[in-house]
């Protein structure tokens, strides 16, 4: 088993750890020459185990990955000990280093006259796009600041709806959370996110589905979540997954997808080692990161959906991630992730998969598990393209397709919630009556709060009557 090797600090400089791997200095590219990424179709937990091991890096981000199989990033020394043990697999990527330079090459060809989508961009460039969203939408974007990263960076966002007022005098229209870049490496999260809420805006005057959208919810926008992280995969350090924080001198992060409260200190689907990829940090919420997310969405009087975006593996995940127990109206999120699936298909003939958690890989202490297991809103994982020919550098020409799939998923889950359907049995029904009866006797409460003012009162009623008539779900 390869240990991290610790650094003598020269002159006071930071280096920076990567679980399993050498450490490196600050400003040094980090080189993956002779390197593989492996498919491993396990036989065992001992087989992933072993992976852990030899490997430490595995690029399927999440609890996913159809069939139990795994992508790994191993040396190609290494290779033997997967041979020995008698572990099936087969190699996805040949040469990881050479992936990377040819992307270096085309992000910084200076000859190049790109739109924004044609490329990847860094935290400098989001930032210019969102105040060019604000200038270009005035009044329907806001730019919104949640809090500070470790380092210091500030954690951006924006709430974007339509001047349709929200009903009844509520203070704000209920909240659609689309979220991006927990895993800094995971560059098409960004783009994808960014590319959806330019869809939401520029089609407004086009797209009925835009217009309702807009009119009826306020959508909130964090691109990077992970902003010192981003940073770094931008200077030379292109795998990193974690965020910044320094541990005993080093830079070794903290997986933020993993520091969440719900689920959160379960060593199946996260780990307790600092040197880990999928270290959770030495408490739910210890990184200032999961803390102004989870402030923000607090905040919100009233969150019905939120999509947190990663890469890759084509994947719609419903909750638990940090479990194999079924969650409260699963029907109703098979519904929802069946729909957004076929919707993916049909725009653009990309397959997705839906589903729960694959048997051997859990992951623990996740955004969309405390997102649903709080405020019992639809929380989504999508793992975007592609399915591991390029896996975390993904070439730009994927950046408007994947934007597409994105689309497609995003507008379908919000267009599918039906929300009067309170016991998410896919019904709206008198079980359904019966619990809107009792939320609106209790007034103060938002169980039944459909305007996005926190209370259940007369407006609300009117809106469940509505869907009541109808009774089905679309
Ligand atoms: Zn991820």
């Amino acid at each position: 088993m390869r240990k991290s090797v610790s650094v003598i600090l020269l002159a006071g400089a930071i280096s920076f750890g990567a679980a399993g791997q050498e450490t490196h200095s600050v400003g040094t590219a980090e080189k993956f020459d002779n390197q593989k990424v492996v498919r491993i179709s396990p036989r065992s937990i001992a087989d992933v185990n072993l992976l852990e091991q030899i490997s430490g890096d595995r690029w399927t981000c999440g609890a996913g990955g159809p069939n139990g199989e795994a992508d790994y990033r191993v040396r190609i020394s290494d290779l033997p000990l997967l041979n020995q043990a008698g572990v099936p697999y087969r190699v996805i990527i040949d040469d990881v280093q050479s992936l990377i330079d040819g992307e270096q090459a085309e992000l910084f060809n200076p000859f190049q006259d790109r739109g924004f989508f044609d490329a990847y961009q860094d935290y400098a460039a989001v930032s210019a796009y969102v105040d060019n969203l604000v200038a270009t939408y005035p009044g329907w974007v806001t730019r919104i600041s949640l809090g500070n990263s470790i380092q210091g960076r500030p954690i951006f966002g924006f709430r974007a709806t339509s001047p349709v007022p929200p009903i009844g005098g509520s203070p704000r229209k209920p909240v659609v959370f689309f979220n991006s870049l927990q895993h800094a490496r995971e560059w098409i999260g960004v783009m994808s996110n960014l590319y959806v809420a330019t869809q939401l805006l520029s089609t407004y005057s086009t797209n009925a589905a835009a217009r309702e959208m807009l009119d009826t919810y306020e959508f909130v926008f964090v691109p990077i979540s992970n902003p010192d992280g981003y940073n770094l995969t931008w200077t030379g350090q292109r795998l990193w997954r974690k965020n910044a924080r320094v541990i005993s001198g080093t830079v070794r992060g903290v997986d933020l997808n993993r520091n969440w409260s719900v689920g959160w200190g379960l060593s199946s689907g996260s780990s307790g080692s600092s040197t880990s990829e999928t270290y959770r940090g030495s408490a739910p919420f210890s990184e200032p990161e999961t803390q102004v997310l989870r402030d923000y969405a607090i905040s919100v009087p009233k969150l019905v959906a939120s999509i947190d975006f990663h890469s890759y593996s084509q994947l719609v995940l419903r909750p638990w991630t940090y479990q194999y127990t079924l969650p409260p109206g699963k029907v109703a999120f098979d519904r929802i992730g069946s729909a957004m699936v076929n919707a993916i298909a049909s725009s653009t003939g990309t397959q997705y998969t839906y589903g729960g958690p694959d048997i051997l890989y859990l992951a623990s202490g996740t955004a969309p598990d405390w997102f649903f297991g709080t405020t019992g809103s639809v929380a989504l994982t999508i793992e975007l393209r592609d399915t591991g020919q390029y896996g975390f550098v993904l070439p730009a020409s994927y950046i408007v397709p994947t934007g597409q799939d994105a689309w497609a998923a995003a507008t379908t889950m919000i267009t599918s919630l039906c929300r009067a359907d309170l016991n998410r049995d896919n019904f709206v029904d008198d079980s359904d009556f019966v619990l809107f009866a009792a939320a609106y006797d209790a007034f103060l409460t938002n169980a039944a709060d459909f305007t996005g003012d926190a209370i259940t009162d007369d407006y609300d009623f009117v809106i469940f009557a509505d869907a009541y008539d109808h009774f089905t779900c679309p």
